[in-house]
């Protein structure tokens, strides 16, 4: 393997021991940060990622608080569970578990959100203040995983300012965040944000110096579209139950063969995935910050 790997379990690990300092400092003035969890319906892998945002609050000392409500629930549940996630002190900041059921509006489950406690920061207001770029006293929340690919390209050393970033994937959660994230000032990026409507995706890869694929589509990414040295970032996850063992393996969007030619390449899994969580708890405890006026 010639790629340096993008090891998101450590880098995860020193991010959330930095985090664990800052909690401390909080419970020191009587603060203690807390997460809220709404999770709607049975889905393995829904149930499996609440259960991990749970296990990270656990290992950085902020409480948590888990509400699961049936697949039969209705949008009146779910509207009703989400305003008393707004009203409960205790909770600091809070995800809705996405996909909801077929049936329920999730654009207007998100609007129904605080979005101080909006710790996915998916509230239009978050997303809104994402593309003017404020800070300051209007911070807000960045989505997880598109703040996770930067701080990771950060503490690898992967310079972004005037480099060529293909973002494979125009999600609400990854793709399209993560653009307006990257040409923020400051990041200062060069972004082509690419779909399923792109003709030619391969030549639009092989021009990035950075690759981001958030697609869902397994090894779509092959060895020969990625330009010698560039950095590829694997953001996909497409669970794979195996029929005689019945246990699921996680796969990525990015073909084994690409670590042959990329100069930094992030697994699957063990790559985005923990920074993701990592910057859940990080949104959660700035809010705390931000409320105790630190
Ligand atoms: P999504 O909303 O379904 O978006 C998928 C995007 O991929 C769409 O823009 C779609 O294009 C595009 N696409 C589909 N087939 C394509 C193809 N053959 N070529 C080019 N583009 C194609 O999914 P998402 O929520 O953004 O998530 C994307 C993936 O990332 C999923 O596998 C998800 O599980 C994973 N994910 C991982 C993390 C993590 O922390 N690691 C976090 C979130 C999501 P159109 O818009 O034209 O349909």
């Amino acid at each position: 393997m010639v790629a340096t790997k993008l090891d998101g379990n450590a880098t995860a690990a020193a991010l959330k021991s930095e985090i664990a300092e800052r909690v401390s400092a909080l419970k020191a003035e009587g603060i203690v940060p807390g997460l809220g969890t709404l999770l709607v319906g049975e889905d393995p892998g829904s149930i499996s990622y609440v259960a991990g945002k749970h296990r990270d609050c656990a290992e950085v000392g902020i409480e948590s608080v888990r509400v699961d409500l049936p697949a039969s629930a209705t949008e009146q549940d779910v509207r009703d569970a989400i305003a008393e996630l707004n009203a409960n002190d205790a909770v600091t900041g809070y995800i809705v578990q996405l996909p909801l059921p077929a049936g329920i509006d999730e654009n207007a489950m998100l609007e129904l959100m605080d979005p101080a406690k909006d710790s996915d920061g998916l509230h239009p207001t978050n997303l809104g203040r994402l593309v003017l770029g404020v800070s300051g006293e209007l911070h807000s929340p960045l989505p997880c995983t598109p703040a996770g690919i930067v701080e990771m390209l950060g503490r690898y050393g992967v310079t972004l300012p005037g480099k060529h970033v293909v973002v494979v994937g125009r999600g609400l959660t990854v793709g399209r965040p993560l653009g307006l994230l990257l040409t923020r000032k400051g990041i200062d990026a060069t972004v082509t944000l690419t779909h399923s409507r792109t003709p030619n995706l391969e030549k639009e890869v092989r021009r990035a110096d950075v690759v981001i694929a958030a697609v869902g589509v397994p090894g779509l990414i092959k060895a020969h579209w990625v330009k010698p040295g560039a950095a590829v970032l694997d953001v996909g996850i497409t669970r794979v139950v195996d029929d005689t063992t019945g246990k699921a393996r996680l796969i990525g969007d990015v073909d084994s063969g690409v670590a042959e030619v990329a100069g930094f390449l992030s697994p699957v899994p063990g790559g985005v995935g923990p920074m993701t969580r990592a910057m859940l708890v990080e949104n959660v405890v700035a809010e705390a910050e931000r409320r105790a006026g630190l």
